[in-house]
């Protein structure tokens, strides 16, 4: 059953974020999501493609300073989607999992390593080097429903494949869904298919309900 969005839900990265990206300036794990929204949404392409060029004008204008740590390779993660797609095109996919991703995931992980957090629902936690953001792909099974949670910190989703719902709607591929603190939902897999999802997360999140919260303590989960 697919559920109308409230009109409010904003499913792409917002104006500051993008502008970020296009800066080079996201953490690493945000900005693998970024990438991955551009992979499908080519209006945020356009605009990053903008702000990107904006930001040439400027730097062009200005002197040369030294660069920050890093810098190298958080550029190569924001590079543009469709150039990064290209380049994972050479290197053939084995994976089952990464079959079904933008080809550009392959240049972060190339085997995921699925563990049962619940019966429908898996992770896969992606190493990224960085402290504040905890970087995973989730899969819930064909109909599966996650247990629901709240949010101590963001937390950005983005569906690589499939689609799933909550209270507040359907999610497809591509939709870029940032979570605030507090926020409490359910996620369900759509009945045809299983779901595939990017996360991140900035802070452990608490299950809700006498037994989980019993268990919580003992659990490493981040749900899309
Ligand atoms: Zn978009």
């Amino acid at each position: 059953m697919t559920v109308q969005l409230r009109p409010e839900v904003q499913l792409h990265p917002e104006a500051d974020l993008l502008l970020d990206y296009a800066a080079g300036s996201l953490s690493p794990a945000l900005c693998v999501s970024v990438t991955a929204h551009l992979h499908f949404c080519d209006k945020c392409r356009a605009q990053d493609i903008a702000l990107s060029e904006i930001g040439g004008d400027l730097l062009s204008s200005v002197g040369p300073e030294k660069m920050p740590e890093n810098a190298l390779e958080k550029v190569l993660l924001s590079l543009n989607s469709a150039e990064i797609s290209d380049q994972a095109e050479t290197i053939p996919i084995i994976n089952e999992d990464m079959k079904k991703l933008p080809a550009f995931m392959s240049n972060i992980i190339a085997e995921p390593q699925f563990n049962f957090l619940t019966r429908s629902l898996k992770v896969a936690k992606i190493p990224i080097g960085e402290n504040k953001y905890e970087l995973a792909l989730h899969k819930i099974s064909a109909g599966g429903k996650t247990p629901k949670h709240d949010h101590r910190g963001l937390e950005v989703t983005v569906v690589l494949y499939g689609s799933f719902s909550d209270l507040d709607g359907t999610y497809n591929e591509g939709d870029f869904i940032i979570r605030e603190p507090g926020d409490v939902h359910s996620p369900v897999a759509t009945i045809d298919d299983e779901c595939i999802c990017l996360s991140v997360v900035e802070a452990p999140i608490r299950l809700v309900g006498p037994i989980l919260r019993m268990i919580n303590p003992f659990l490493s989960f981040s749900p899309v």
